[in-house]
């Protein structure tokens, strides 16, 4: 570590790896939008007719595991959205849809954190999404499962339940983009690098959480990821 900074720098935002000691460092995280036919339409939109779309959040966005996540400043209506996460291991531009899933290291499950009301005042005016997507702690994650442990998941159960009632409930075969297309489709713009993340979307059922509130999220026979608003 050079000696040259002004003061010390952040440490690496990183993943636990399922069954092991090892950690995966986070370099950027990928969301992609309206990834699920009644999602899109839940939120207005035309799934038909979309290439994908992507917006990021910074690296250090990520909670590790889950547990207590703080109630952001400046919004009243923060929502969830749970995805399947995939973390690239292999770096590469304009991958081919055929090649896509040898630059992946495994899978996991996060929460899309959004700040709806500021999403929508964004979308309203033109504006940028960053301040109702890329905030503190706007990214749960669970521990990373290697693709040489689980294979690669092309259906499976995904759900979301706040306080042990169940408001999301879908399955990764209905994304509309699976995880070679998007992976592809993301290359074409920006060289993926090793420890980027890539949030797949959400489906249908997002809604507000309040303090005090647990949401317990599950992805096909992975361990629960459980966070707490405080
Ligand atoms: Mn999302």
């Amino acid at each position: 570590m050079p000696d040259c900074f002004v003061f010390a720098p952040q440490r690496q935002p990183s993943l636990p790896v399922a069954g092991s000691r090892q950690c995966f460092p986070v370099r950027r995280i990928y969301c992609v939008g309206r990834n699920y036919a009644a999602h899109a339409r839940e939120m207005g939109g035309d799934p038909q007719e979309e290439p994908p779309f992507f917006f990021s959040k910074p690296a250090d966005a990520v909670v590790p595991g889950g547990g207590e996540v703080p109630y952001p400043p400046e919004t009243r209506s923060l929502h969830f959205e749970v995805e399947m996460l995939v973390a690239i291991g292999k770096g590469g531009e304009a991958i081919a849809p055929a090649e896509a899933l040898d630059h992946v290291f495994g899978y996991g499950l996060g929460i899309d954190l959004t700040r709806r009301d500021l999403q929508a005042e964004a979308k309203r005016l033109g504006r940028p999404w960053d301040m109702s997507k890329a905030f503190d702690h706007s990214a749960p994650c669970s521990a990373i499962h290697p693709a040489s442990a689980i294979g690669h998941p092309q259906s499976g159960a995904i759900s979301l339940a706040v306080d042990g009632e169940l408001r999301q409930e879908s399955d990764i075969a209905l994304m509309l983009w699976k995880t070679p297309e998007i992976l592809s489709f993301l290359s074409r713009y920006l060289r993926l690098q090793p420890g980027d993340l890539i949030m797949t979307g959400t489906p249908e059922g997002v809604g507000s959480i309040e303090r005090g509130q647990t949401m317990e999220c599950r992805f096909a026979d992975l361990d629960p990821l459980v966070v707490r608003v405080v």
